[in-house]
């Protein structure tokens, strides 16, 4: 197999979610489409198989945390079973969570901010949040996150008063977390669908507050 270096590190560079023609494409790629074309040749899973999957995993957005957490703002009842039986509550909203072992809701107040990060790799809600961004899986954020929580919203557009206490949740491959943050002041007189608009994904990671209203 023709591996060299600039293969390996062109693929890591490249991402997913560029599609190149074949002949661009690094090796782990290119690995990953023979693996798929044997898979279908063999008759383990078929095209449609395939397709299905890409479509579940990319129908899977943000939108779907934005949802909840707009519901939660306008209707206590539903913020407290959100935050006491996270899943269930998803189920309710047609967002299926089961693929989540511990599903946990940080509810954020004036004087606590929760922040969210996978130290040992890039464990994520996706079920809630989708694909996690790239800077979420860097080791830059990985580290600093931890260390430097406070620089790390900083830099996100964040200045957060001494007072207020930063609490950093470690994900793990059985634990997820999905902040719940503050609702915008200025906000009272919007329709849940509004301000689902202003519920940012990375508002629900916790690096920064939800968007201000226009
Ligand atoms: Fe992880």
């Amino acid at each position: 197999m023709g591996m060299d270096r600039s293969d390996v590190h062109h693929a890591a560079d490249t991402g997913e979610d560029h599609p190149h023609p074949k002949h661009e494409l690094g090796y782990y790629a290119k690995r990953i489409y023979a693996i798929r074309d044997l898979l279908i040749e063999k008759g383990v899973l078929t095209q449609d198989d395939i397709q299905r999957q890409i479509d579940y995993q990319e129908a899977r957005s943000p939108a779907n945390g934005a949802q909840l957490v707009a519901r939660a703002w306008v209707d206590p009842a539903f913020k407290k079973r959100l935050i006491d039986d996270p899943k269930a509550t998803c189920a309710e909203m047609g967002i299926d969570a089961t693929s989540i072992n511990e599903f946990v809701v940080l509810e954020n107040t004036e004087r606590v901010r929760h922040l969210v990060v996978c130290t040992l790799c890039s464990c994520y809600p996706r079920p809630i949040l989708g694909r996690p961004p790239d800077w979420y899986k860097s080791l830059n954020y990985r580290s600093r996150a931890v260390n430097d929580p406070r620089g790390v919203m900083r830099e996100f557009g964040q200045e957060l008063p001494d007072d207020v206490e930063v609490r950093v949740h470690d994900s793990t491959a059985d634990m997820r977390y999905l902040v719940l943050p503050l609702r915008p002041r200025g906000t009272e007189g919007m329709s849940e669908k509004e301000l689902a608009t202003l519920v940012t994904r990375d508002s629900m990671i916790g690096v920064v507050d939800p968007l201000a209203p226009q």
